[in-house]
């Protein structure tokens, strides 16, 4: 069996600025809250939470209950960035806040920002729950949000409207949706806010899981970003898996001839993939 590590695999630049950013504060001290999972990626948070990292629902944190134990705490607001209202209330409530939201979360939710100042009714293509869908809403005063075709039946569009898209949600997709949405308005300007990051590292992907035989895909069971590298990969290459470590591969999947590669998502680090390729290693030398 031959192994592979994807040379394009590792962290993406906005969730490795927040992981050097929690690093740093934990070696200060080890009380910072964050507000919800950091990363969609249970082995690397599980590795921060052994250095002080807790993790806390970001909802039931910033309830008005809530609120008032985190007067003078540490609180991380996470790459998916957070409402402009809760920032505030934050704030209100005197907890010393450290943001780690990603520098093009942060240029959208400006862009929005500006769009909905200047009278624009503000689309945003993406997962209705995710945190980063809610965080970028709550820059609009009435914005509206799609996933699927489905959800754009019935709906009247204002004259004029600007549509972005989650920076994680397929980028086909989104080009699709919107132009759905370009046909029915008189004045519509689409903003393509996918992660220009996460569209190069598609393409690079799909070229490595056509180049093996196998292609396994290391990342978080809800990690929005790995599951559509996951569909694109089975797209070019059946004999594609996604695990989240090595207790989840099934050795029936593997053949001695195999040529195998090893990617992941981008809140997986490159310690995970290497980890897989140790097992495999030794599994091949039995
Ligand atoms: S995927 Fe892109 S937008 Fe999301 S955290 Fe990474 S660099 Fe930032």
């Amino acid at each position: 069996m031959k192994i592979v590590i994807d040379a394009h695999a590792g962290f993406c630049p906005g969730v490795l600025r927040a992981v050097e950013k929690v690093e740093n504060l934990l070696a200060i001290s080890g009380n910072l809250i964050s507000l919800g999972a950091l990363i969609h990626n249970p082995v690397e948070l599980q590795r921060l939470q052994q250095k002080g990292l807790m993790t806390r629902p970001q909802e039931e944190l910033l309830t008005a209950e809530r609120l008032k134990d985190l007067k003078d705490r540490r609180v991380l607001v996470r790459t998916h960035g957070l409402a402009a209202a809760a920032h505030e209330a934050l704030r209100q409530a005197g907890a010393q806040v450290e943001d780690a939201t990603c520098p093009t979360v942060r240029r959208v939710q400006s862009l929005i920002a500006e769009k909905d100042e200047q009278g624009e009714q503000i689309v945003i293509i993406g997962k209705k729950n995710h945190a980063e869908v809610i965080g970028l809403a709550g820059y609009s005063r009435k914005p509206l949000v799609f996933e699927a075709e489905a959800d754009l039946a019935g709906v009247v569009f204002r004259d004029r409207v600007a549509i972005f898209s989650q920076t994680t949600f397929d980028h086909n997709r989104f080009l699709a949706l919107a132009k759905n949405i370009q046909e029915r308005v008189r004045q519509a300007t689409v903003h393509d806010t996918t992660c220009r990051h996460i569209n190069r590292r598609l393409q690079r992907l799909i070229d490595f899981a056509a180049s093996v035989d196998v292609l396994l895909l290391i990342g978080g069971s809800h990690s929005s970003n790995s599951r559509v590298l996951y569909e694109a990969c089975r797209a070019v290459n059946e004999r594609s898996f996604k695990i989240e470590g090595v207790d989840e591969l099934d050795r029936s999947w593997l053949r001695p001839t195999d040529r195998v590669g090893i990617s992941g998502g981008a809140s997986t680090p490159r310690w995970q993939l290497e980890k897989v390729r140790d097992y495999l290693l030794e599994l091949s030398a039995q």
